[in-house]
């Protein structure tokens, strides 16, 4: 019965590797340092009852809100069911199964390659450089292959914000024969490092943004692609007729409002605060071998026996993700910035290993 079930499914989803969710990783943690979310919820009322109806494809004053905090038209704003939606909806209008390729620079966030495996889409990987930066005359190498190319900035899980003139260069480079994704879930945490400004000048650029990092919203599922209205108009003849629905749409424009996104920004800085000194911290354990700095709500930190402290932590109630099975990421550990409470339990916890 089950084996014929198996039969029924596409062989590209049969063979698939699905991504680690945080919350599929499970633990009995009460301290979830694992899923880049932030530490402290905020909360917001429901003013729209009217459940009954289906909600507005692209409500207007959201995008607008949107547009105005990105520096953007609204017609260059789309949204979606986050970010993840986002990645995949550019493929499935960009990419032709069995036959088109994308690429992306590990280490890098892995549903790029999930969403293009489950569709039929070739990959290319082009690790990225011993500083974290693109490999760019070996991305040229492929550009001819490739149909969209993935990078993401401030990058998951290295937490490097990428060279400036290297996106420049590569959109020079690509021309309009290829498609630039950046995904900016964390542009929040260094504003000034957005590729925003490049939208004007080059219409082969999509830039992904998120609600569900610094604006403390990831349970709403909200996410936003912004691009030129030629771009826009295509990937709305393939998002789902009611991609956003009442609540949510209700809750990000509340969280969009100028006193809001003002609240937001003073929040990240408070968090990049917490950041830096639990760097400085976790510097100081003799556990840990090293760390990167970071411009994200997270640091990438190799310890000298990583198995050893993610179990440690976990059974302390620290949930922690792990980065052992990434490729050229073993006895690294991605540790999301939580409270300061929580960043001292952690400190605590490696100081007291260090002297035993
Ligand atoms: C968290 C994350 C996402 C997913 O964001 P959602 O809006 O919650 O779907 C996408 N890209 C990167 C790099 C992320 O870290």
């Amino acid at each position: 019965m089950n084996l014929n079930i198996k039969k029924l499914v596409r062989t590209n989803v049969q063979t698939l590797k699905p991504y680690q969710s945080a919350r599929l990783l499970g633990g009995k943690g009460d301290i979830w340092l694992n899923a880049n979310e932030f530490p402290i919820p905020v909360s917001f009322k429901i003013f729209n009852n009217a459940m009954n109806r289906y909600p507005e494809c692209q409500p207007k004053l959201m995008l607008e809100l949107y547009a105005s905090y990105a520096n953007l038209d609204s017609d260059q704003i789309l949204t979606c069911r986050g970010a993840d939606e986002a990645i995949d909806l550019i493929m499935r209008t960009f990419c032709e199964p069995n036959k088109d390729s994308i690429l992306f620079c590990s280490p890098t966030y892995d549903m790029y390659r999930v969403v293009a495996e489950t569709i039929g889409i070739h990959c290319y990987n082009i690790p990225k450089l011993e500083n974290w930066q693109l490999n760019l005359s070996a991305i040229i190498n492929q550009l001819d292959k490739v149909k969209v190319i993935y990078i993401c900035n401030p990058n998951n899980p290295t937490g490097n914000v990428l060279n400036p003139y290297d996106i420049q260069y590569l959109l020079k480079i690509i021309d309009e024969k290829v498609i630039l994704v950046i995904d900016e879930a964390y542009i929040e945490f260094c504003a000034e490092s957005t590729s925003s400004y490049l939208l004007t000048k080059h219409t082969n650029l999509i830039i992904i943004r998120t609600l569900s990092k610094a604006f403390a919203l990831a349970g709403i599922r909200c996410g936003f692609i912004l691009a030129n209205k030629i771009i826009i108009n295509f990937l709305l003849k393939v998002i789902t007729p009611y991609p956003i629905s009442t609540p949510v749409i209700d809750i990000a424009t509340q969280a969009l409002s100028k006193n809001n996104i003002v609240s937001m920004y003073n929040k990240v800085k408070k968090l990049i605060d917490i950041r830096k000194w639990f760097l400085v911290n976790l510097k100081k354990c003799h556990c840990v071998e090293k760390i990167f700095s970071s411009e994200t709500n997270y640091l990438l930190v190799r310890f000298i026996d990583s198995s050893k402290i993610f179990n440690i932590l976990w059974k302390r109630g620290i949930v922690l993700r792990d980065q052992n099975n990434h490729l050229g990421l073993s006895g690294y550990i991605r540790i999301s910035i939580g409270t300061k409470k929580e960043c001292k339990y952690v400190i605590s916890i490696l100081q007291s290993l260090s002297t035993d």
